[in-house]
């Protein structure tokens, strides 16, 4: 990303919306956007693979392996506003597993483009997939929408709610609500 040329045109956006980009306080703000936007899109400069590192492990037990309130931030691609919120993760591995600090790089490196929620939790699904290729992985990820809330319906309380299913997650409903329960997202949890 070429921050120079970002922050011309953060000026010309300034100017645009009625604002004098001379004036002392927005002096500096053309560069600090330009900084800003290379820090919350730089998941168009990674990969899956980069952010892993090779840190599988091997393992023997099969049992379901849980994240839970991964922070995640990421802007919306219909009008480049936040929306921030919380991701689950589960998956079940047969070999291998993830480094615990990878999921939540994994999570940063799909939020941090622009994104809709539903696409965000697929891919983060389908990253932790393959990655260890899994017998099965469920994603969940509930969001409020800055979008939604600042301007048009401006509904301040609702939380949008995806989720990604893939292998036993997808096929099994024992293994699905097992999942949901751990999550604290099951019936009557
Ligand atoms: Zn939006």
């Amino acid at each position: 990303m070429n921050e120079q040329r970002v922050a011309e045109l953060i000026r010309e956006l300034l100017v645009e919306i009625g604002e004098d980009p001379d004036r002392e306080g927005l002096v500096r703000t053309p560069l600090r956007v330009a900084r800003a936007y290379a820090h919350l899109t730089s998941g168009y400069r990674t990969t899956a693979d980069e952010v892993i590192g090779g840190a599988v492990f091997a393992s023997e037990a099969n049992n379901m392996i849980i994240a839970r309130d991964i922070e995640v931030y990421s802007l919306c691609e219909h009008h480049m506003l936040p929306f921030f919120g919380r991701c689950h993760i589960g998956y079940i591995a047969r070999e291998r597993v993830l480094g615990v600090s990878k999921l939540a790089r994994l999570v940063d490196s799909f939020a941090r483009r622009l994104q809709i929620q539903e696409r965000l939790t697929a891919q983060i699904a389908r990253a932790v997939m393959d990655s260890v290729n899994a017998e099965g992985v469920g994603v969940v990820m509930e969001c409020r929408h800055l979008c939604m809330m600042m301007r048009g319906v401006e509904k301040q309380n609702s939380v949008m709610t995806t989720s990604s299913v893939l292998g036993s997650f997808h096929n099994q409903s024992a293994t699905r609500i097992e999942f949901l329960n751990l999550i604290g997202r099951g019936r009557g949890a």
